[in-house]
């Protein structure tokens, strides 16, 4: 089979997938994972067809797939595939760029640049910015605590490049109690240990106690959040970051997925988070490209742009060439998905995207009150967390609608006790899906609650 011939059976295939994406179960069935065996064959002396290679993935694979790419898949805040950034996906691997820099791919780099400024316009933040379209919220996280380690010890006089860490000013990074466990690991893998990190104290929706906040100096990374995992909270930035800066203090914001707020008629949620020194996002979550597509995005453009620098003789670029503002060197243009998402959308569909999601959110929290269950978060975005009168009956529930393979959300702990939580970030889910949803809940419920 000729290359073209190949590639029109892969887009087939991946269309009656696509199509059937609605029906399937949203998490496979026992028989569907247990077909996997299929592929633990030995790797083959010789190679096997790339017909067969197809097939069996599509086979195999696709039942075994989690339909995330659905409308009823409510766990993490995974997010579908908009129809244009997916499209968009499509294409640029049939153009296989490496967009390193503008010599590498102009295209790219072109894109890049300009969906660069449409993300800082959506987002409203300073528009001289550096962006960098990294892998995921933890990698962008990463990227922009480099430069904001590096530039505070700068501040000390200390050149970080030359001297590295050893015998540099302490820093110390001030997190919220409630802090996301990717940017725990980003400060572990840059080299903070446990001493070096100071806890701010959070209130009972899981917001950073402006009253309690943790002293904090020159020396001082500060990380507030902008969509707490669990309530969808957002930190008191315009309290926190005038006090984090006139200290001296680096202020960094995750925003994974509640930044998007920002392009909304919630925006008031984020009120102050302009001023704050980097922030990331994830495009992969709440504005519905494919995997793997996040942002770092940092204020002062040449302190992202140094740290990540990767210039070589054979290998110059300018300042804002992408692979001297991400950890990658080879890279996929992944700021095209962005560039389609943004331009399928419009300023209007972002809005209407993120407000339909906490209308959807808020229905939920009213029906499952209405069914006697505890809303334990107050609903300003897209989460809803929520819990059953006794630890035993939770955990039934969540279990029974995982395996009805009619929708799927995953469990949590709150405040010490289990509980689950629901997020609403799919394009695809409409207020019937919503209807389904608390059926769904509902209907396991009874037996659920007449027994433990
Ligand atoms: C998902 C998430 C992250 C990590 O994002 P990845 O893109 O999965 O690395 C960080 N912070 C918050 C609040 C998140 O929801």
């Amino acid at each position: 089979m000729n290359e073209l011939d190949l590639l029109g059976q892969a887009d087939a295939r991946g269309r009656r997938y696509t199509e059937t994406n609605a029906h399937r179960r949203v998490f496979p069935s026992a028989d569907a994972i247990a077909a996997l065996a299929a592929f633990d064959e030995p790797l083959p002396e010789h190679g096997l067809s790339a017909e067969d290679t197809l097939a069996l993935l599509d086979d195999v694979g696709s039942p075994a797939t989690t339909a995330s790419n659905g409308p009823r898949y409510f766990g993490f805040v995974i997010g579908a595939s908009l129809p244009a950034a997916a499209a968009a996906e499509r294409l640029m691997l049939a153009w296989d760029q490496c967009a390193s820099t503008f010599g590498n791919s102009p295209v790219s780099a072109t894109l890049e640049r300009i969906t660069a400024r449409w993300v800082l316009d959506a987002l409203d933040l300073p528009r001289d910015s550096a962006v960098g379209f990294g892998t995921s919220a933890t990698a962008c996280t990463l990227t922009a605590l480099v430069a904001a380690r590096r530039t505070l010890l700068a501040r000390q006089g200390w050149d970080f490049d030359r001297l590295g860490l050893h015998g540099a000013p302490e820093i110390k990074v001030v997190v919220s109690d409630l802090v996301h466990i990717t940017v725990r690991k980003a400060l572990r893998v840059l080299g903070f240990g446990q001493q070096q990190i100071v806890h701010a104290p959070v209130d009972a929706q899981g917001r950073v106690d402006a009253s309690r906040l943790p002293p904090l100096d020159e020396h001082t990374i500060l990380c507030l959040q902008a969509g707490e995992v669990n309530t969808g909270a957002f930190d008191p930035f315009e309290q926190i970051i005038p006090v984090a800066r006139k200290a001296g203090a680096w202020v960094h914001v995750d925003g994974a997925f509640g930044l998007w707020a920002r392009a909304s008629s919630l925006a008031h949620l984020t009120r102050g988070i302009e001023h704050a020194d980097s922030w990331t996002t994830d495009a992969h979550k709440w504005l519905n490209t494919p995997y793997d597509c996040a942002m770092t995005i940092c204020r002062d453009a040449q302190a992202l742009s140094e740290a990540m620098n990767s210039d070589a003789v054979y290998s110059g670029a300018s300042a804002d060439a992408q692979k001297n503002l991400t950890l990658e060197f080879s890279r996929r243009p992944r700021g095209i998905p962005v560039w389609a998402a943004l331009r399928s959308l419009g300023r209007k569909g972002i809005a209407g995207l993120v407000e339909r999601h906490c209308s959807q959110a808020r229905r939920v929290g009213e029906g499952l009150a209405q069914a006697g269950f505890e809303v334990l978060n107050r609903i300003t975005l897209n989460q809803v967390l929520f819990r059953c009168p006794t630890d035993a009956q939770t955990l039934a529930v969540c279990a029974a609608v995982q395996e009805s393979g009619e929708a799927w959300f995953g469990g949590t702990v709150w405040q010490g006790r289990p509980a689950m939580r629901i997020s609403v970030s799919s394009w695809r889910t409409t207020d019937s899906d919503i209807d389904a949803l608390l059926d769904l809940i509902v209907r396991v419920s009874h037996p659920v609650r007449a027994s433990v």
